[in-house]
């Protein structure tokens, strides 16, 4: 799944190749893609795109008054085409979700592999009118998230750290690698309780967010849209990587499950050597 690092490099491009260019069509090709009905589509057709935005891992692109607000879901991704057939595509096949032309003919595709469909598209007058960014927390990198700023969102939940790091409504942007990656540079199991980390763990956990997101930011700017999610993988330290060295140690990076998914971490950076319970399964055995 793109995070902020990805989406923000994805921003970063479409504003490079978007803004000041006209707007042909957008077309819904999947089903469910699009979440809004009015205003429709074709209220975008001959708009000049004025920006493109990034709220959390939701992308903005706003034209004539108007926001097309992207999630890329778990499974989604944008693909630039300079051109496109002339045969318009047929909907509801293969991993084609929704087709942005503009004027001069190049454009982008939206795609969606697999059979669980939760790319999502929202055309609205103001970016708040979707839910999900309604809802979201702070974004990591602005300049006013400081470690008091980030202590005090902490404070308000007691919960597990990891499952805070991921919580778009804490926190906007991070998701399952990411939030494995800054446990790891942070040196803190993901398990640790927000309510019992002391002054100094919020400042390692502050710095270890905004390094870890900032480097990544950096690595990606620049990067083929193509080639993001291979950049992404291939400079994680611990996610994904069960079984491997730790790059920091060389002990071998563990997995357990964790809310709807597995997280991975290093026990001798992290847990002081200790592996970690997979709480669902014990709590299925009381
Ligand atoms: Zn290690």
């Amino acid at each position: 799944m793109p995070e902020l690092p990805e989406v923000e490099a994805l921003r970063d491009f479409l504003d490079d190749h978007l803004v000041g260019k006209e707007i042909a069509r957008v077309l819904p090709l999947a089903i469910s893609v699009l979440k809004t009905y009015d205003p429709p589509p074709g209220a975008l057709e001959g708009a000049t795109v004025t920006s493109v935005a990034r709220h959390g891992k939701f992308l903005d692109i706003e034209a004539g008054q108007l926001h097309l607000l992207i999630h890329l879901a778990r499974a989604g991704w944008l693909q630039w085409k300079d051109g496109f057939p002339t045969a318009p595509p047929r909907p509801g096949k293969g991993p084609l979700a929704l087709r942005a032309v503009l004027t001069g003919g190049d454009g982008f595709d939206l795609t969606e592999m697999g059979t669980t469909k939760r790319l999502a598209v929202h055309l609205v007058h103001d970016p708040a009118d979707v839910p999900g960014v309604a809802r979201l927390g702070p974004d990591p990198l602005a300049d006013s998230f400081d470690r008091d700023a980030f202590a005090t969102v902490l404070a308000g939940a007691r919960r597990q750290v990891k499952g805070a790091l991921r919580d778009q409504s804490l926190i906007a942007g991070i998701g399952n690698a990411y939030s494995d990656e800054i446990l790891h540079v942070a040196k803190m199991s993901p398990f640790k309780l927000t309510t019992s980390l002391g002054d100094d763990d919020i400042t390692h956990l502050h710095h270890a967010m905004r390094t870890t997101l900032k480097e990544a930011v950096e690595r990606s700017r620049g990067v083929a849209a193509g080639r993001l999610k291979a950049e992404k993988k291939s400079s994680m330290r611990v996610h994904g990587r069960t079984g491997q060295p730790c790059p920091v140690c060389g002990d071998t990076v563990l997995e357990v499950s964790f809310s709807d998914s597995s997280l991975q971490y290093c026990p001798t950076c992290q847990t002081g050597g200790k592996q970690l319970a997979d709480r669902r399964l014990s709590r299925l055995l009381k």
